[in-house]
């Protein structure tokens, strides 16, 4: 604030008047045409009988109120029109407010209560603290800070809140009734405060209607019925003095607001922590109680119905959902129809490679043939495979080794004779003392040289139902591995594929990419002579049933934050109206509507978010229950995420309105009622 030439009062007002009620009618006048001037370092007593006007008017002088018509210069400065914000900021740098009930917050310490006004003056934490014990100490309370106010007498808690009044500079000290509730001494004790300021040459204004109060002020202005009786000064002011300011203090930056907010953060949570939580319990718990059982709800629903869906997904994977089995075949029985299309590894090779879904493709060319060794002979199934093409893509066309070495590309390029044996031929057709490997074997009549044993530990892979999974392993058990060219040239007698196995990446997609398939085969042909079985529809069904599982999830979810969020909402409000005078008091100490509109969004946020990780962790204890007893859980990630993530959001959301209430909360009238 400039500071005006000394001739320039420091308060002036004239024909200041203030109307209660509607505007255009008559309403209750509290004051009107008021005009008095206050120099700085006056020591005053406003005085006057109950509904004169005199707190009316301190409320005025301290910009807590506004007068309704007349002018109010402050060092020369018209403030009656000025914006909330700038007289929020005039309140935090000029004034320092002492009231009847102390007006102390007692959710936080002696010493949180002097240093409130620094946080929205933006002083650094180290640096509030540090003057706040010093005014402690001048009023005789530095033994009191870590006491809560409750634990204080009334004569300390006034002598705490004249410490308060002082953090900011307190320029002008403005105190109604500041005796009105202490015994005589205690009241002297607080008139000798308020007198030694006043002679070091701090302004004082004091409102009261004792006699006592009014003879050890300087100046004596009486009111009655919002006029000036009287204004009669005794002595002269002392010559005023250079007053503590937080803009002077070297406040970090232009806009103090950030550590104004960061200071209002961490005093916030203070009071979110011991008042929210600590006095208004029932409260507390009934809004994080609804976000958590949202929460939890929400993520245990997810986990559990993703958990059955994914088992449905394996199931039907397991089925061979990603499987595509090709034949050449006349599509009737009749000329008209076209004849099977030849098909060749060529064609395989195209397919594996041009259509983007398909991970591998493996000619069949299986029998069962009469396999021989020396003594012993049986039924097995011969299986003609190429090396290297799809090896990996299905189980069975990848035999592992248990001993031995694999059938190579050289192999299968040569014609050799080779052959892996399964374990069940293996046992079946040697001794338990005879090594296969190197041995000879026949396979209706050609003799083919044992080149590996095929692993046991690779027949269990495919395991749908326990009877499924027999007959699989059964049939590996006694299946024979031969080179592919071999088989066609030796056994099968035609390199004509009659099956081939197609493998998809995606089964969901598995319709599409049979299309694909068909479409390359007709322009490679010129024919449609071929049939293709897979299993498009369970995936596709499951696959959709996934899908409207996750919407349901979300749309229970949404429903249930909505709950959640309409429960903040009522919580908060009734938290707005418990704490109307905590509101008006922090803005007596200076903090603006956007300070309010933070601290009550943080508050709405910081109680969600309890409660969404409360209800995340129920869930996660919930989901480990219920896998216990064998229900099928699949953690779902996303879920916590985006339920954690809209309880956070709901409770920003459904706390702008109690904090948009908390805002506009009006000072005075807010302190008044107390
Ligand atoms: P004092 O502090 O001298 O007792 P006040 O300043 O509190 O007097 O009140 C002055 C007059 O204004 C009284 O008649 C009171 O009823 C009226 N008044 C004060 N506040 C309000 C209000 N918020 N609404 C309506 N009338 C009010």
């Amino acid at each position: 604030m400039n500071e005006a030439s000394k001739s320039t009062p420091l308060i002036e007002l004239s024909g200041v008047g203030r109307q209660y009620g509607q505007t255009g009618k008559a309403g209750i006048a509290a004051l009107s045409g008021i005009s008095l001037t206050i120099g700085a370092g006056e020591f005053v007593c406003i005085t006057g009988p109950s509904g004169s006007g005199k707190s009316t008017l301190l409320s005025i002088l301290g910009c807590l109120d506004r007068p309704t018509s007349g002018s109010y210069r402050f060092v020369g400065r018209e403030v009656s029109r000025l914006k909330p914000d700038a007289l929020a900021w005039l309140r935090r740098e000029a004034f320092g407010f002492v009231f009847q009930s102390y007006n102390l917050l007692d959710s936080v310490t002696t010493l949180g209560n002097v240093e409130l006004p620094g946080v929205y003056g933006g002083l650094s934490r180290a640096h509030r603290q540090r003057r706040a014990k010093e005014l402690l100490a001048e009023v005789g309370l530095a033994e009191r800070a870590r006491h809560r106010p409750a634990e204080l007498s009334g004569g300390e808690q006034q002598r705490a809140s004249i410490a308060r009044a002082l953090m900011n500079g307190g320029r002008v000290i403005l105190a109604d009734e500041p005796t009105g509730a202490l015994d005589q001494h205690n009241g002297k004790r607080i008139l000798d405060h308020l007198e030694a300021l006043a002679q070091r040459g701090q302004t004082v204004v004091v409102v009261s209607h004792s006699p006592d109060v009014a003879k050890r002020t300087d100046r004596q202005i009486e009111l009655r019925d919002g006029r000036v009786l009287k204004d009669v000064t005794r002595r002269v002011a002392a010559e005023p003095v250079a007053v503590y300011s937080t803009v002077a203090a070297g406040r970090k930056g232009k806009r103090k607001s950030n550590a104004g907010l960061i200071g209002g953060l961490s005093l916030g949570f203070t009071t979110l922590r011991r008042g929210f939580f600590r006095q208004g319990r029932l409260r507390a718990f009934l809004s994080l109680g609804s976000v958590a059982l949202a929460v939890w709800w929400v993520v245990t629903l997810g986990a559990v119905l993703e958990g059955i869906a994914q088992e449905g997904m394996r199931i039907v994977n397991q089925m061979d959902a990603n499987h595509i089995v090709l034949m050449p075949t006349t599509l009737a029985n009749n000329d008209l129809a076209p004849p099977a299309v030849p098909l060749s590894l060529q064609d395989a090779e195209n397919i594996e490679q041009s259509i983007p879904n398909v991970r591998g493709a493996a000619p069949r060319l299986t029998r069962e043939m009469t396999v021989q060794s020396d003594s012993r002979s049986m039924q097995a199934f011969v299986k003609a495979y190429v090396p290297g093409m799809s090896m990996e893509e299905s189980e069975s066309d990848s035999p592992g080794l248990e001993a031995g070495r694999p059938i190579t590309q050289l192999d299968n390029e040569r014609l050799e004779s080779v052959a892996l044996i399964g374990p069940g031929v293996h046992s079946r057709l040697f001794s338990s003392l005879e090594d296969p490997l190197g041995q000879y074997l026949t396979i209706d009549g050609h003799p083919f040289l044992v080149k590996g044993i095929v692993s046991a530990d690779r027949l269990n892979v495919l395991g749908a139902s326990e009877e499924f999974a027999a007959r699989i392993a059964a049939a590996e058990e006694n299946r024979v591995y031969i080179p592919f060219n071999t088989g066609v040239a030796l056994l099968f007698g035609t390199d004509r594929i009659r099956f081939l196995d197609i493998w998809v990446h995606d089964a969901e997609r598995i319709g599409d990419t049979a299309q694909a398939i068909g479409d390359l085969l007709i322009r490679r042909h010129g024919q449609v002579g071929f049939m293709m079985s897979h299993r498009a529809g369970e995936a596709a069904e499951v696959a959709k049933g996934r899908k409207v599982v996750a919407l349901f999830v979300l749309a229970i979810g949404a429903i249930a934050m909505l709950a959640g969020g309409l429960g903040v909402m009522a919580v908060m409000l009734m938290s707005v109206t418990g704490r109307t005078r905590e509101i008006g008091l922090r803005m007596a100490m200076g903090a603006r509507k956007k300070d309010v509109l933070t601290q009550f969004l943080l508050e709405s946020a910081a109680v969600v978010t309890a409660g969404g990780v409360v209800g995340l962790a129920a869930s996660v204890i919930c989901t480990a229950i219920l896998a216990t007893l064998g229900v099928p859980m699949a953690h779902t990630g996303w879920v916590a995420i985006v339920a954690l993530a809209s309880a956070v959001s709901t409770g920003l959301l459904f706390g702008i309105l109690p904090a948009r209430r908390a805002a506009s909360v009006d000072p005075a009238q807010a302190i008044a009622a107390g």
